[in-house]
Order: C-alpha cells, then structure tokens, then sequence
C-alpha cells in the first residue's frame, strides 16, 4: 500500500526525526540512569507542537489526522520509549475521550492547556481487580445532587504520578454493569479525594512513569461526565481502539530504528576476518526483521487510513496492535542476538528498546485479548 505525505506532513516527520536522532537519543543513557525525563526535552516537545498532535486546531492543538498522527508517533518510536510513552498517552488515550467524545464546554476548558502541554492527561481503566476484564469495575461514582462522588482504585496508570486531568470510567449503575452502567468522566488532579500513588518500579520504559490513582469520595461536577451516562464501556473501546493504532506506530518506528543498529553493525563487527553481515544467518535476521516490519507498518496505516474515512475499524487496530508488537519484539530479540555480548550491555540502545519491546504486548489490551477480538469479529462476518 501507498501513503502520499502531503509536502506539510513530510516536513513535520523529518522535523521530529531529526529531533529524535539528535536531541532526545543523546540523553537516552541518562533518561535510563535518573529515570526521569530531561526538563528541556519536554519543554522542546512543547515548542515542537507534540503534545497537541490528536487536539482540532480551534482548541490550539495541530490537529493531524489518523494518519499523521501514526507517522508522528513511528518517527518519535525510534527513540527512547519511555520518553515517547508520556507523549503518546497524552495526545493517545489521555486526550481521545475528550477530544472524540466530550461536550463542547469540556473541550473548550481542557484542550488549548493540553494542546499545549501545560496539563498533561492520563487514561484511568484498569484496577487491581479488572485488567483484561475492564468490564469488571469496582471503582463506582454515585450522583448527589449537581456532583458525582467516585470511590475506587485505578492502577498501572501511565502519566499517573504526574497528569494534571485524567478520563476515568468508574460504575454509575451495578446492576447494567458495562452494558449501560459504566460512565467516563474528567477528573481534575486537584478535585478534592483525589490521590495519586507511589511510582511503580518497572522492568523498562524508564521516565515514563505509572502509579495508582485513588478516589476517596472525590467530588466531581455533573458537567464532567464525558459523553452520556452509562456509556461508558463503549467509550473506553473507542478510545483504546484508536490508541492501538498509536502504539503499532509507535512499534513500527522502534523495529526501523533496530533494524537499522543491527545492520550498521554487522558491517562493522569483524569476526572470522571478515564482517559479521557476510554471514547468511544474520542476513536472513536481518531480512526477517525488514520484511516483518513492512508489513507491520502496512497493517497500522491500513488502519490509520481506515480511521480517517470514517470506517469501524475495531479489528484492524487490534490486528496492527498484536502483529506490530509481536514484530517489535522478535525485532528486538533478533538485534541483541546481531549484536553478540554488546546487545546485552546497557550502554547499547538495543538492550533498552529490548526491555521496552516487552510492554507493548501487554498494554492497551494484551496481545490475547487482541486476538479475541480479532476472532470475534471473523466469525461475525463469516
Ligand atoms: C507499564 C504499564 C502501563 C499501563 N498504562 C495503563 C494506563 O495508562 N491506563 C490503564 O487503564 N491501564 C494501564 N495499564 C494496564 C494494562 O492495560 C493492563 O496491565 C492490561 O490490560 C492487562 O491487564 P492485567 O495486567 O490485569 O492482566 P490480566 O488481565 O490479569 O491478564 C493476565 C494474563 O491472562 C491473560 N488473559 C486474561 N483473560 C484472558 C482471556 N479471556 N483469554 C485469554 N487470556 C486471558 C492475559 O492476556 C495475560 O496474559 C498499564 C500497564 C502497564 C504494565
């Protein structure tokens, strides 16, 4: 498949290229040893218009279409993931519900400050006692008069230590359950019961941070309910069908950017007097790696594409998200492997992009989960 760039959107994607490679690569070992993000990298990010990719123009953001978004999302993937993960919850599943799916006021209160990045966003799905089941809440809010009181905790939230609003889904009616009684609202950080939890320590995906988000009879107005009452659910599965497309994207940028250090070294790394890549079985790697990866890249902008007119597209964003990520990490086992004993060392990005493979057939629904998905809509259709 063919994707013409407009002139406009091929200028932006060597724009973050060239900011990825130049400014954010250099700080990837520090970023892993402070697991914190450099203060100028954000502030650059800011100036770059990244924070505001997936927020309308008319509320401040550069409004790009699924497309765009994916072919910013595969340039900023071939950098640290962990950087990359506050940006892509952000402009992803921590800003969809509102921009999708929000009243007008909602839009008009939020978006200009997350457009620019002075409020950061957060998606609040998952609990200790719902992960692949997020049908299964115990997190619930209960109307009093012109506010929701909400009481329950969310986990494994990305940006949770730091957001400054969050989409959260909590149980408006036990008895409908997801189907009618699941209700998505906006939760300011500084509503009054809010708690954020301690940092989670985490194998990769250093500087992105998770925690706990905990409601304590938190008071949330009436007027930040996201869409309607009780629908909810189908919030949640917009919202994460989308964000799939973003992290195959996402996938996609990491597994070029591999395929690109394994080769690089190969040519060097003289072995037997001669350079490893004159070996069949590291071309084959090497050739598994850049086929895989084409076809992952095809799959997440068939998907994108899909998006943009309007389709259903539930099940391509699940195929891109489980095939993508798969890739990514057969990607990544195969570099260590090309790259010998120095694919282990951490002074490699290959052993970070390896540990940061891992989460991406996790998040956002696993890969089972996917493929659940997947199947059902087969045997709808067949
Ligand atoms: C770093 C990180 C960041 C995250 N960020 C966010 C976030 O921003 N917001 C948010 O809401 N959540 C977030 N999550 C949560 C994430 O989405 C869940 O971890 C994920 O959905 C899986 O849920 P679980 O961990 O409870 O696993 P479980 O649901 O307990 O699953 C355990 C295993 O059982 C399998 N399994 C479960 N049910 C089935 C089934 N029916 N058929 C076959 N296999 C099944 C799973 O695939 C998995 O292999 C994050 C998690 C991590 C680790």
């Amino acid at each position: 498949m063919t994707i013409t760039l407009t002139k406009e959107m091929q200028q932006m994607k060597e724009m973050i290229r060239n900011f990825v490679e130049r400014e954010v690569e250099p700080f990837a070992i520090q970023i892993e040893e402070e697991d914190a993000i450099p203060e100028h990298l954000v502030e650059k990010a800011k100036d770059l218009g990244l924070f505001g990719i997936s927020i309308p123009e008319q509320y401040g953001g550069i409004g790009l279409n699924a497309v765009g978004k994916a072919t910013v999302l595969e340039q900023l993937g071939r950098t640290h993931n962990g950087f990359v993960s506050l940006i892509s919850a952000h402009t992803g599943i921590g800003s969809t519900g509102l921009v999708k799916l929000a009243s007008e006021h909602l839009k008009n209160k939020y978006l200009p400050e997350m457009a620019a990045g002075t409020k950061i966003g957060a998606f609040a799905l998952s609990e200790p006692g719902a992960g692949s089941d997020a049908t299964n809440l115990a997190t619930s809010a209960e109307k009093k008069g012109d506010y929701w009181v909400m009481n329950g905790t969310k986990h494994f939230i990305t940006n949770g230590p730091i957001a400054d609003v969050y989409t959260v889904f909590a149980l408006t009616d036990k008895d409908k359950g997801a189907k009618g009684g699941i209700t998505a609202f906006l939760v300011e950080r500084d509503f009054p019961g809010l708690n954020v939890g301690k940092k989670d320590k985490k194998m990769g995906l250093r500087g992105s941070y998770t925690s706990q988000v905990i409601f304590e009879d938190c008071i949330i107005p009436e007027e930040n309910v996201i869409g309607e009452v009780g629908m909810g659910y189908i919030s949640a599965l917009k919202i994460l069908s989308e964000g799939r497309v973003g992290l195959a994207a996402r996938a996609v940028g990491s597994s070029g950017k591999l395929i690109e250090l394994s080769a690089k070294y190969a040519k060097e790394r003289i072995q037997f007097g001669k350079p490893i890549a004159d070996n069949q079985a590291i071309q084959w790697m090497l050739a598994d790696m850049a086929t895989e990866t084409e076809a992952a890249r095809a799959l997440t902008m068939m998907a994108a594409q899909k998006i943009d007119e309007g389709k259903k597209v539930i099940k391509e964003a699940s195929m891109a998200k489980l095939f993508a990520s798969d890739v990514f990490n057969r990607v990544a086992d195969k570099a260590v492997q090309i790259h010998g004993g120095m694919g282990y060392m951490a002074e490699y990005p290959v052993e970070r992009f390896y540990r940061d493979a891992r989460i991406t057939k996790i998040y956002e629904g696993t890969n089972e989960i996917q493929r659940l998905i997947i199947a059902r809509n087969v045997l709808e259709e067949c």
